[in-house]
């Protein structure tokens, strides 16, 4: 059957529809294939949240994200339920890699169990870093069920020993936390590789995290049209230490924030940042491939 069927024929329908319901419709709508801007990596984006169950959808994803020059992704878990998915989806596919971890909003699911089996997932070689980990303090303002901060500072603490452990990079997402994050790390002791993903802090922060050695991963939030202070941030990274993903579905970049992303949108933050950094783009996306594929050990494809 048509996907059209029973719709009304030709693009007159939109006529009839109220300027809201034209704003809703569009919200639902995936961004255009951008250009293809070839040697990408999504360095953390969530596939099983964009609808990628099966070995057949994270294919569906992958192919159209191959259209657009972004041949790997590294998928990553937020509980343990999706950490099955990603190490599953990574062995689904040679183009998918997996990240394990609780997510600091979920660090109370951290009992004996899920550590036995974050610690035979972190073996696994498709897994290829450990998180997401971190601190949330936006959630635990906001959501009844949000693991309390002395928890997630012990529950972080515990991934930081695990990327050790595992030799993995330790990929952490960080909410409103800035201090304390960067103080349990200076506490614990760095892991080799420490990514900070969506990276959202002031240029002071930027700067405190360049001097560490991490590598700062720039989303969607980049492009955005007040993030001017992000951008600063972007422009100040040197080189070795820049890292460009989707967090899909979440923070689709300018102009399509709001509607739904995915691994295929990348090219549009990998383009700003070669903007903001006043490089071509063909050079940008040297940079943020080599970068990935180096911290998280991927083939060249
Ligand atoms: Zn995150
Ligand atoms: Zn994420």
């Amino acid at each position: 059957m048509s996907e059209n069927a029973g719709a009304p024929a030709g693009g007159r329908s939109d006529e009839k529809l109220s300027a809201k319901q034209i704003r809703k419709r569009k919200r639902r709508e995936p961004p255009p294939l951008p250009e293809p801007l070839p040697g990408l990596v999504d360095a953390h984006t969530h596939l099983a949240a964009c609808g990628g169950r099966s070995p057949e959808a994270v294919a569906e994803i992958m192919d159209r994200a191959q259209q657009a020059g972004v041949g790997q992704v590294v998928t990553v878990a937020d509980d343990m339920v999706d950490a099955r998915w990603a190490v599953e989806a990574a062995h689904w596919d040679s183009r998918v890699y997996a990240a394990v971890g609780l997510h600091p909003t979920h660090a109370d699911d951290l009992d004996e169990a899920a550590r036995t089996e974050l610690e035979a997932m972190a073996a696994d070689p498709r897994v290829v870093a450990i998180g997401e980990t971190g601190l949330d303090y936006y959630w635990t303002v906001h959501s009844d069920d949000c693991a309390e901060p002395a928890v997630q500072r012990g529950v972080f603490a515990w991934h930081i020993d695990l990327a050790k452990r595992s030799g993995k990079p330790l990929m952490i997402h960080n909410r409103e936390a800035d201090r304390d994050l960067l103080d349990v790390l200076a506490a614990e002791g760095d892991p080799e590789t420490v990514i900070m993903h969506c990276f959202s802090g002031d240029v002071d922060i930027a700067r405190e995290c360049i001097d560490r050695g991490y590598l700062l991963s720039f989303a969607g939030t980049v492009t955005f049209v007040n993030a001017e202070q992000l951008r600063d941030g972007a422009r100040i990274t040197p080189d070795d230490q820049i890292l460009v993903e989707t967090d899909a579905p979440f923070l689709t970049p300018h102009p399509y924030r709001g509607q739904p992303n995915q691994p295929y949108c990348i090219p549009y933050t990998a383009r700003a940042l070669a903007q903001i950094r006043g490089v071509s783009d063909q050079q940008m996306a040297q940079i943020l491939g080599t970068n990935a594929r180096r911290v998280y050990g991927l083939p060249l494809r």
